[in-house]
């Protein structure tokens, strides 16, 4: 199945529909801790237990300075699947690269955050996938037969979620890597699964450890992501907007494990782009699955993470004394909402209707959006289709014909005169 829109997410508005299933990331959160990591020169433990890897750039001390005395909060899949979104915003790409707990700086300003998995999404989806690695995973391999053609009865299982005891993220990603570096060479290995996988990306100069739900390997000398998701496909059909949420977070898995193939010598191509989306079928908990392919998302990622590494670029756009320090007094913030509402509003947005599916900040910038008429506050579309036209103001005096419009708005100023008339003869 190719994906090729961006429509929305477990918890956004997004506009439904259903999308047809071919047949046949999640992540965990990052709660332990690796000493042996934070004994590294320049390496900095953040409160989730990520390794925060100061890769020397001098951006990384800006970023501090703008997130203030609050703590980093860390990425995970999910949150880099949505920068994917909207790759254009400097604002989400600054607070992303900061570090800026997003749901509490927005709540600050006054407004809702609607972005993100209810506890009871989050609960079905460890019981369905429960329920799919039970036995040593017996569903996903049956399930990979079916997608993938894999013609063993049966397959090896390698569990990571700790090594000899130790869950550090440090020790578990390099027995990830040894284990699928070693499975690359072999190529007798043929089928194999691993549970608990534990992946590495480097994102704004910093690493973020990523948990898939299952790497298989290796399906006619590929390796695989297999995503679990608790939506249902009902007659060969799912929902749209969560199908295409679930590629974008299995765009991450797969770019972070070609990123891992490369730093070990072997073929990044070897990662399949092929994803194996695992759901509950129709209205039972009877695991189904099928081919997800993610090359538009992992090209999107791919645009972004570059965008990121270069925030230095959109740093020296920005007031050299920039700060979104939320002032917490104990857990609570004491900044001022009009200076926080002007330091947010110092880095340029670009909104769109499909932030409010993928962005904390959504109703924040849509506010704004709209409070400056922007066009693209109605959607990208209108914005394309009224090229050269920048506010809704603009628009609507080219629509009156009050004046002649300037003659680079001649054609648009004809056409929405011509939308005009048929509405006016519609409603009449
Ligand atoms: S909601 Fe705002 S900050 Fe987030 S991506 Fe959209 S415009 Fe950027």
């Amino acid at each position: 199945m190719n994906q090729g829109d961006d429509h929305g997410h477990d918890h956004g508005e997004n506009p439904g529909g259903n999308h047809r299933m071919s047949h046949g990331g999640n992540h965990r959160e990052n709660h332990g801790e690796d000493h042996r990591e934070s004994r590294r020169v320049n390496h900095r433990m953040d409160r989730g237990g990520n390794v925060r890897v100061n890769q020397g750039t001098e951006h990384v001390n800006r970023m501090d300075a703008i997130r203030g005395g609050s703590r980093p909060v860390d990425h995970n899949a999910r949150s880099i699947a949505a920068l994917a979104a909207n790759p254009a915003c400097d604002r989400r790409a600054v607070l992303d690269a900061a570090g800026i707990d997003k749901d509490r700086t927005v709540a600050h300003l006054g407004y809702a955050s609607r972005f993100g998995q209810s506890p009871f999404a989050i609960t079905r989806t460890q019981e369905f996938k429960s329920i799919v690695k039970a036995h040593g995973g017996a569903h996903v391999l049956r399930l990979l037969r079916e997608v993938l053609g894999l013609a063993v009865e049966e397959a090896g299982y390698h569990d990571a979620a700790d090594v000899g005891g130790d869950s550090g993220h440090g020790v578990r990603h390099r027995h990830t890597a040894a284990v699928l570096n070693a499975a690359a060479q072999d190529p007798a290995d043929a089928a194999t699964l691993i549970d608990h996988p534990l992946l590495k990306l480097g994102v704004a100069g910093y690493d973020v450890y990523l948990e898939p739900d299952v790497i298989a390997f290796q399906a006619a000398r590929r390796f695989h992501v297999v995503a679990i998701k608790s939506f249902a496909i009902i007659d060969g059909q799912a929902d749209t907007g969560k199908v295409s949420a679930a590629a974008r977070e299995a765009a991450v898995y797969v770019h972070a494990m070609r990123d891992l193939f490369a730093r070990l010598g072997l073929d990044p191509e070897r990662v399949s782009h092929d994803v194996v989306l695992i759901c509950p079928k129709d209205f039972t908990n009877f695991p189904t699955a099928c081919l997800l392919d993610v090359r538009l998302q992992l090209e999107a990622l791919r645009r972004q993470l570059e965008r990121l590494t270069r925030i230095d670029t959109i740093l020296d756009r920005l007031p050299p004394d920039l700060s979104l320090d939320l002032c917490l007094d104990g857990d609570t913030p004491t900044r001022p909402v009009s200076e926080l509402t002007a330091a947010v509003s110092a880095i340029p947005a670009r909104y769109a209707p499909e932030c409010l599916a993928a962005c904390e900040m959504a109703y924040f910038c849509r506010e704004e959006a709209r409070a400056c008429g922007s066009l693209e506050a109605i959607g990208r579309s209108v914005r394309d289709d009224l090229g050269g036209v920048d506010s809704v103001r603009t628009a609507i005096e080219l629509i009156g014909g009050a004046s002649p419009p300037p003659e680079e708005h001649a054609a648009i100023a004809e056409r929405l005169r011509f939308v005009r008339r048929i509405f006016d003869e519609v409603v009449a």
